[in-house]
C-alpha cells in the first residue's frame, strides 16, 4: 500500500480499518483544482486491501479527468469500502453509518455518491451521519439511481462514435454488444433496441439476460464468448480492466463505447486498440452522465431539463475528441486527457490571477 500511495500523484488518502465489521475504508482525494472532491463510493470485497486502495486511487484520478472533461466545478475523489467477511443487512448498515462518520470528520474535503455495490438507499444511510452525500432516494431529497442518466450519456457518446466511424448518427441496423446489463447496461440496451440496432447482451448473471432479451428482442452472448463475437460496437458496461493485450487481440468490432470505469488495464492499451483500427471512446468522458446529473441537480440546483441537456452534450464532447484524435492519427484517449489537463491548467492559472474567483457555472 505504501508503494501505491508513494507513486500516486493525488492530494490525500484517508485509510480506516473498521474492526467491528472487519472492513477497510479508503477515501482518495486526487485533485481539487476545480472544486471539492466528488465521486462515488464503491462497496466491494477484494482479495486484499491493496487492490481496494488501487481501485480508489485510480477511480479518483478518473473523476478529476471526468469533471474537467465535462467542465463542472468539482474535483476528483472516490471512496471504497472493502469488507473482508460477509455482512448481514444490519451489519452492513452499521458499517455505512460509520463510513458516514468518517466522511463527516473530513469536513467537506470529499463528497460521496453511488458506485458499484452501493444504492440510493445506502446513500440515505450514509447521509444520516454526513452532509456531502448525493444520490439518495427521491423521497429523501436525492436524485436517485444514476444508471439511467449514465446510460443516456453513453447513448449520446455512442451515437457520436457511430457517426464518426459509420457515417450514420443512429446505430440502427448496427450490431451492438452490451457487456453487463445492470443499472447502466440494461437502459442502454433498451435505448439501442428502440433505435433499431441489432442488440446482443451478455451478463455474468444469466437471469438478467434472459428477461431483458425477451423484453427487447436481443441475442444473448455467453460471458466467455464476448471478446470473440463479431459486432460493430462493443459497449463494456460491467467491470474495469477488461481491455488488455489478450482481449484486444480477439476483439472483432470497430468501436468500443461503454460505461465501465477503467476499461483499459493500462493506458497503453488504448494504443493497441488504435493500432487494430478500433475506435475507443474514453470511459471517463462517455460515462459522465450520472455524475453530471447528480452534481448538477443536487449541488448546482439545475432543473432536470438543464441537467438532461448537459448530459446529452456528451455527444458534442465525444465528437470533438474523436475529430481531433483523427487529425492527430492517435487514440482518442490522448486527446481526452490533454483536453482535461487543459481545463485544469486554465483553472490553476485563473486561480493564481483571481484567488477569490467564484463564478457561477452556467448549465
Ligand atoms: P451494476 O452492478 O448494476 O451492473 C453490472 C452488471 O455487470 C451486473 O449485471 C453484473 O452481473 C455484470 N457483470 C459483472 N461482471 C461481469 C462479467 N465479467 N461479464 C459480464 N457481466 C458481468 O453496475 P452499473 O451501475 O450498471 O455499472 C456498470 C459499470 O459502469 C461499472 O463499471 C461502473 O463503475 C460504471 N459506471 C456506472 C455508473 C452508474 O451511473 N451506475 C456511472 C459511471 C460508471
Amino acid at each position: 500500500m505504501e508503494e501505491l500511495i508513494r507513486d500516486w500523484d493525488g492530494e490525500s488518502v484517508v485509510i480506516r480499518y473498521d474492526a467491528t465489521a472487519r472492513a477497510w475504508m479508503f477515501v482518495a482525494v486526487h485533485d481539487r483544482t476545480l472544486g471539492m472532491a466528488l465521486g462515488g463510493c464503491r462497496f466491494k470485497k477484494y482479495t486484499e486491501p491493496r487492490e481496494a486502495l488501487r481501485d480508489a486511487l485510480r477511480l479518483a484520478q478518473g473523476m478529476t479527468y471526468k469533471w474537467a472533461a465535462v467542465e463542472l466545478p468539482f474535483g476528483g475523489g472516490k471512496s471504497v469500502i472493502a469488507p473482508t467477511h460477509p455482512l448481514d443487512a444490519a451489519q452492513r448498515d452499521a458499517l455505512l453509518l460509520r463510513f458516514g462518520e468518517l466522511l463527516h470528520s473530513l469536513g467537506g474535503l470529499y463528497g460521496t455518491g453511488i458506485d458499484l455495490g452501493t444504492t440510493p438507499a445506502d446513500m440515505n444511510v450514509i447521509g444520516r451521519r454526513a452532509e456531502w452525500v448525493f444520490g439518495r432516494t427521491r423521497d429523501q431529497g436525492g436524485s436517485g439511481d444514476p444508471g439511467p442518466w449514465t446510460a443516456e450519456g453513453v447513448h449520446a457518446g455512442l451515437r457520436a462514435a457511430c457517426e464518426h466511424v459509420f457515417g450514420a448518427a443512429s446505430p440502427a441496423r448496427l450490431a451492438v454488444l452490451v457487456q453487463g446489463v445492470g443499472g447502466v447496461g440494461a437502459p442502454l440496451a433498451r435505448r439501442l433496441a428502440a433505435d433499431g440496432a441489432r442488440v446482443m447482451i451478455s451478463d455474468a448473471l444469466p437471469a438478467r439476460t434472459t428477461a431483458l432479451a425477451a423484453e427487447i428482442g436481443a441475442d444473448i452472448v455467453k460471458p466467455e464468448a464476448v471478446y470473440n463475437t463479431p459486432c460493430d460496437v462493443f459497449a463494456p458496461c460491467a467491470i474495469g480492466g477488461i481491455l488488455n493485450q489478450r482481449s484486444i487481440a480477439k476483439l472483432q468490432c470497430r468501436v468500443v463505447a461503454g460505461s465501465a470505469n477503467n476499461q483499459l488495464e493500462h493506458d497503453s492499451d488504448a494504443d493497441l486498440l488504435h493500432a487494430r483500427g478500433i475506435l475507443y471512446v474514453p470511459d471517463f468522458v462517455i460515462n459522465a452522465g450520472g455524475a453530471i446529473a447528480h452534481a448538477s441537480l443536487e449541488v448546482l440546483r439545475w432543473t432536470e431539463r438543464e441537467a438532461t441537456a448537459r448530459v446529452r452534450r456528451i455527444r458534442d464532447t465525444v465528437a470533438d475528441i474523436l475529430e481531433k484524435a483523427a487529425s492527430a492519427a492517435e487514440s482518442p484517449l490522448h486527446e481526452a486527457i490533454r483536453r482535461s489537463e487543459r481545463v485544469l491548467a486554465n483553472a490553476r492559472a485563473a486561480k493564481r490571477r483571481e484567488p477569490a474567483d467564484e463564478r457561477a457555472i452556467a448549465p
